[in-house]
């Protein structure tokens, strides 16, 4: 077997990608490798959601140049969004990269590696075409027991911070059949919890008009021998009181609703085009608690967008203690060249975002304590996942509402459900006893 090194930058969607791309290598005798300096191919599939992801990226192009040197007959590409966003200008300033293949065309990698392989030579292809959704990509998964399954590519929504839509494209989404093969597929083959992906999966099937998200959801549901169903990531403007329901009506989906908020006034989220109001959040929320009692809900802050004023930073922070997120993703404002924030006037200066971030987190982080606490003495129903990080014998695992749990461990195994009673709950994470 060849060894295939793949470097995975940014979000889930990219890991999803890798997993199909190192699938589709599986087929032409690559075997993954952790060892770049061992790798006959490398790919880096990479983000550039922010200016020093890029950065990253760049440092190591420049470190494999070293290797490729000493290896002519390396073969090394770039995929993902970077190269979707520079194209060919990374092989001009790069010349030892042999490929760039943009978001839409993961299921090209063979044909390009073995073009590649037949005669050497730059391959680029960055092309968004009105093309069908490839379906039937092998898919070699990374965990065991949870999957990845994307349901949409691209977004329509243009946050004026954000470059997704210019790299990834409109949105396009899988037909209910497709997803749901695949999810019986992933079953078949022992996985118990599958995340559906996209960038904003509640307007999921808005452009085929097969079925919305709340019926992909029950759909999903519905798969014999499905533990949990989570999906990522949600947008306020479209998330529907049918797709709240069909989480409260259904068995196997997990009650975490992860609610990207990014700023807590009507100023701001204009600025930012994120299209609904507070109003509209709130109200929101509400029909979430009041369907979903033991729900979770987390969220996305961003601070120090331009223009953000110290009026509206507390506003914001008044509108995080009133809504009371279990936990929050939360980002200093980057410039990120052709977005139309990075051009705004009143970018806020370095010190104050800092400042205006540590403040929040202080705040976030006493709410999502006060919301563990009240779990002190319950018991939860966690998906094993394996030992910590830093010590054997104590395990780690997610309730429904995809907490952290962590205990001593006993007989349980990786994929199994344990019941577990919270005795120390903290910020981040729930300690507790295997039951
Ligand atoms: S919804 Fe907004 S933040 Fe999310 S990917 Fe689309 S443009 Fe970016």
């Amino acid at each position: 077997m060849k060894k295939a090194f793949i470097g995975v930058y940014g979000c889930q969607m990219n890991v999803s990608d890798a997993e199909r791309m190192e699938g589709q290598l599986g087929t032409i005798g690559y075997e993954r490798t952790e060892a770049m300096g061992e790798a006959d191919l490398i790919l880096l599939n990479t983000c550039c959601v922010r200016e020093t992801a890029e950065d990253k990226v760049y440092g190591k192009i420049g470190e494999i140049k070293h290797i490729k040197e000493r290896n002519p007959n390396l073969i090394f590409g770039i995929t993902g969004c970077m190269a979707q966003k520079e194209g060919e200008k990374l092989i001009r300033r790069a010349p030892h990269i042999d490929f760039v293949l943009g978001t839409n065309k993961v299921h090209e990698l063979v044909h390009v590696v073995k073009g590649i392989q037949a005669e050497r030579g730059h391959v680029v292809d960055v092309s968004i075409g009105e093309t069908e959704l490839p379906e039937g990509m092998p898919v070699t998964r990374g965990g065991k027991f949870s999957a990845w399954v994307p349901i949409m590519y691209g977004c329509n929504n243009f946050c004026t911070y954000c470059i997704v839509p210019y790299v990834r494209g409109r949105e396009r989404s899988r037909l209910p059949e497709d997803v749901v093969r695949e999810v019986e597929e992933a079953v078949g083959k022992g996985y118990k919890e599958i995340t559906l992906l996209g960038q904003n999966v509640n307007s999921y099937g808005k452009d085929h008009g097969k079925a919305d998200f709340a019926e992909l959801l029950s759909r999903v549901d519905a798969v014999p021998g499905i533990q949990r169903v989570r999906f990522m990531t949600s947008h306020p403007k479209d998330l529907s009181d049918r797709v709240i329901e069909a989480i409260r009506d259904g068995k196997h989906i997990c009650e975490h609703i992860h609610l990207p908020v990014q700023h807590g006034t009507n100023r701001i989220l204009k600025a930012m085009n994120r299209v609904y109001t507070v109003e509209k959040y709130r109200d929101l929320a509400r029909k979430i608690r009041e369907n979903l009692p033991e729900a979770s809900i987390t969220t996305d802050i961003i601070v120090g967008f331009p223009g953000e004023t110290e009026e509206d930073f507390h506003a914001m922070l008044d509108f995080i203690k009133e809504i009371r997120y279990d936990s929050a993703y939360t980002f200093l404002y980057s410039r990120r060249s052709g977005t139309p924030a990075a051009t705004m006037e009143n970018q806020v200066d370095e010190a104050c975002k800092k400042r205006r971030l540590s403040e929040l987190m202080d705040v976030q982080n006493g709410i999502s304590r006060e919301i563990n606490e009240a779990l002190r003495g319950k018991t939860v129903e966690v998906m094993v996942e394996g030992a910590s990080k830093n010590d054997d014998e104590i395990w780690t695992g997610r309730t429904r509402t995809n907490k952290i749990v962590l205990w001593r461990h006993g007989a349980e195994a990786p994929g199994d459900f344990v019941q577990v009673r919270i005795t120390q709950p903290q910020t981040w994470v729930l300690k507790g006893e295997i039951q």
